[in-house]
């Protein structure tokens, strides 16, 4: 025995129902939620007998005795109107306008096309009578379409920002003018999340460019708190939070900089691969081949590596001059060094001589275990926790004055290192926020 409940008020009815007449009463449910005055994505089917139901337990998603029932099919017809492009990180993304059509409760004007291939693939064109699908959150999309009487169609040659001849980059269609506002825009927008700016949103980054000029990163870096101040909608409070906000991003991963450029398909977890292999300066000169050469870059990327760093060049040198880069190169020669700790009450704070130690050609670490190189002390005659378990375990210790008269270790690239920014918290931020239209 099932049970279809719909505790919401508004829905009257609540049924029980066997398996065989579940399925059959199925359809007429969906007629019936459909028509409901909000938006429904779907029901949960329960087991009527709760005393068993309770005896089942539960998965790791959902109770055993109920289930959660999403629609997924919800189609309606339409008519293509017209096709929007509009703009997105380096390409130009068709969505249709359609003729209002209401689905689960939503009324749709609005779906996805995707991109310049799947239009071309599937001959749509304004005036065709389409499908529209929703399902749960997803932006509507168009599943089919029919050829309409009147057809026109739905691709563009020109940018509608800049009036140049498109090109196609893979399934995409872009605007290859550089100083094509519009395309500006996106780009510096993708950079500007890349990097960590996230109070700085696109009506913000539009009007910075309007009213202030603003073209590049740099340009935001340079921005003082009149300038923030003179852009409507900024108080005291928010334009501070902003500026703050900038100031923290100066300091900037090399990968990030690199997922900055928006080269396709390197994000930040590929830019970071990359660059512990071969230092931004050696990446943009190297060819296609000693790219290809790395994990993880095919010819591909190698190809649009390349590309980008060469259309990009002047954007990358302003921003080289404009960030503080910290090289994920070192972090991995940092982290190939061996740890040294310290023990005993030092003249010098703990951290002073943590901060030192890569110039001796170590990392420093905050107990001794077997992996430890080396234990500091301030008196090496003198017994505690830390000494007795470097005695036993047989690893070498120095005293404090030997320590600081080793000689530093020249063009080690750890040394270089600048201290973590706040900001590396969410290098793992998922792509797909840069995405969608
Ligand atoms: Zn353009």
């Amino acid at each position: 025995m099932g049970e279809l409940t719909r505790s919401t008020a508004g829905w009257p009815s609540r049924c029980s129902a066997t398996r065989r007449e579940l399925a059959e009463y199925f359809p007429d449910l969906t007629a019936r939620i459909e028509a409901l005055p909000y938006p429904t994505d779907g029901v949960v089917i329960k087991l009527a007998d709760r005393e068993y139901a309770a005896t089942l337990g539960n998965t790791a998603h959902h109770p055993r005795g109920e289930i959660a029932f999403k629609f997924t099919n919800i189609r309606r017809t339409s008519v293509l109107r017209k096709v929007v492009w509009s703009f997105g990180k380096n390409c130009l993304t068709p969505v249709a306008e359609i003729d209002p059509v209401e689905i689960g409760g939503v009324t749709i004007t609005h779906a996805t096309l995707h991109n310049v291939q799947n239009v071309l693939d599937r001959d749509i064109h304004v005036g065709d009578t389409v499908e529209v699908e929703r399902a749960g959150d997803v932006i509507p999309y168009i599943v089919h379409s029919r050829p309409g009487e009147n057809r026109f169609p739905a691709v563009i040659d020109r940018c509608p920002c800049c009036d140049t001849l498109l090109v196609r980059r893979g399934p995409e269609l872009a605007c290859p003018n550089p100083e094509c506002s519009e395309t500006r825009l996106q780009n510096l927008l993708a950079a500007v999340r890349n990097i960590g700016i996230e109070r700085l949103g696109e009506p913000t980054l539009r009007k910075m460019m309007e009213v202030l000029g603003v073209r590049t990163l740099k340009d935001i870096f340079a921005l003082n708190r009149g300038d923030i101040l003179s852009l409507e909608g900024f108080k005291d409070k928010s334009a501070e939070n902003l500026l703050a906000e900038i100031a923290k991003a100066r300091v900037v991963n090399d990968y990030q900089l690199l997922a900055a450029l928006n080269v396709p398909h390197i994000g930040l977890n590929v830019a970071r691969l990359i660059l512990r292999e071969m230092p931004l300066a050696e990446l943009r000169n190297a060819d296609e081949s000693a790219l290809s050469g790395i994990a993880g870059v095919g010819p591909e990327r190698a190809k649009a590596l390349v590309r980008v760093l060469r259309e990009q060049s002047d954007f990358l040198d302003e921003l080289l001059n404009a960030v503080r880069l910290r090289e994920s190169r070192a972090d991995a020669a940092l982290a190939a060094l061996p740890t040294v700790c310290f023990t005993g009450k030092m003249p010098e704070k703990r951290s002073f001589y943590e901060a030192l130690a890569p110039r001796k050609g170590f990392r420093a670490a905050d107990a001794v275990t077997g992996e430890l190189a080396l234990l500091v002390a301030a008196d090496v005659n003198a017994s505690g926790g830390k000494l007795n378990k470097a005695r036993s375990a047989g690893i070498r210790i120095m005293a404090l004055e030997d320590f600081l008269a080793l000689p530093d270790v020249e063009d080690n690239g750890a040394a270089a290192a600048v201290p973590e920014p706040e900001t590396e918290k969410k290098e793992d931020r998922p792509e797909q926020l840069f995405l969608g239209i």
